[in-house]
């Protein structure tokens, strides 16, 4: 039987055509229009294309972006005054720092100073914190985990007492997509590159999750039938026979994978738009969250 394809681009537009008609109705209101700032140091051509990206997915639902480039020699305390800066600014509601950062900038502490009110990609350690802890609520998930439980919800999967497999355990997808997980009480394993047999732990898998970036890594036979598959990785592969020379991939191996599925996600198409649906969403929160009285700490 071949799996059901869960269509993240069609959800994220749904989704994306909602904020913009809630951001038309607060503007209508009086209220300020939801901002984004976005900082990007250095010239690595993907996170361009990300922020760019970002960036026109805010133009159409209305929400403002306050673009800020930064070269890749800006020293710590330049992009440290940035945020400072930006966290003062009325118009500002959500600031994105796209990574990776330069390797001689600490990350670390450049997240951790971005006031948590606005902090929609939801990486602020007070923010991680309250998802790793029982009883508290985080202002903002990450949003390529907050994208994967929306499709997950979309298809219907129950996840109480479901045993789900998360491949990678990266602070911006594995970590929190596996917390995430826990929270909506599935048993959650998490695999990563010293996970001694990764096929015997993902047969077990009602729900995987795949966050490695290693092209087509999982194969019809680390599937369990009928399990949910959530490809997340992005991989650019040769691919001579196209007008770009390359294609972009998942780390599932779709085509045979899909046969023995119940549900799949393809790449493009499937948790990348939902990515970018969750930071307009955020940013809208964010702006929501200041017309209301600060949130204590
Ligand atoms: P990272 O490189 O930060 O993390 C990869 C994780 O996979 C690590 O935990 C690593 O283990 C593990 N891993 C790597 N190789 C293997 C292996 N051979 N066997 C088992 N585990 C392995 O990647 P990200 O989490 O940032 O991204 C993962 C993928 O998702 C990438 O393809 C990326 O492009 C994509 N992505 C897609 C997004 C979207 O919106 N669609 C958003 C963000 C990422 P260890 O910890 O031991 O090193």
């Amino acid at each position: 039987m071949t799996a059901r394809i869960l269509d993240g681009k069609a959800v994220a537009a749904r989704i994306r055509a909602e904020i913009r008609q809630r951001v038309e109705e607060r503007v209508k209101s009086g209220l300020p229009r939801p901002g984004l700032a976005t900082v990007l140091v250095g010239d690595d051509p993907a996170s361009h294309v990300y922020v760019r990206m970002k960036r026109k997915a805010c133009q159409e639902v209305g929400i403002e972006s306050f673009p800020h480039e930064l070269p890749a020699t800006a020293t710590q305390e330049e992009v440290e005054d940035l945020i400072m800066q930006l966290n003062q600014d009325p118009r500002v509601h959500g600031i994105l720092v796209q990574l990776p950062l330069p390797k001689h900038l600490d990350e670390e502490r450049i997240l951790g100073l971005i006031d948590i009110h606005k902090d929609v990609d939801g990486f602020h350690p007070v923010n991680i914190g309250r998802l790793a802890q029982k009883g508290r609520e985080p202002l903002f998930v990450p949003c390529t985990p907050a994208g994967i439980m929306v499709l997950l919800e979309e298809a219907g999967v129950n996840l109480e007492g479901a045993k789900a497999v998360v491949l990678g355990r990266s602070n911006i997808v594995g970590m929190p997509v596996a917390l995430l997980l826990i929270r909506a009480n599935a048993t959650v394993t998490v695999c990563h590159s010293r996970t001694r047999d990764l096929p015997a732990e993902t047969r077990q898998a009602d729900v995987l999750i795949a966050a490695v970036g290693r092209p087509e890594m999982v194969k019809a036979d680390w599937v369990k039938p009928g399990a949910v598959v959530i490809d997340v990785g992005v991989n650019r592969v040769e691919a001579p026979d196209t007008p770009k020379g390359y294609k972009l991939v998942g780390d599932v191996a779709f085509d045979e994978v899909k046969e023995v599925a119940g549900v799949i996600t393809p790449v493009p198409g499937g948790v990348g738009p939902m990515t970018i649906a969750m930071l307009l969403k955020n940013t809208l929160r964010a702006a929501e969250l200041a017309d209301r009285e600060r949130v204590a700490l």
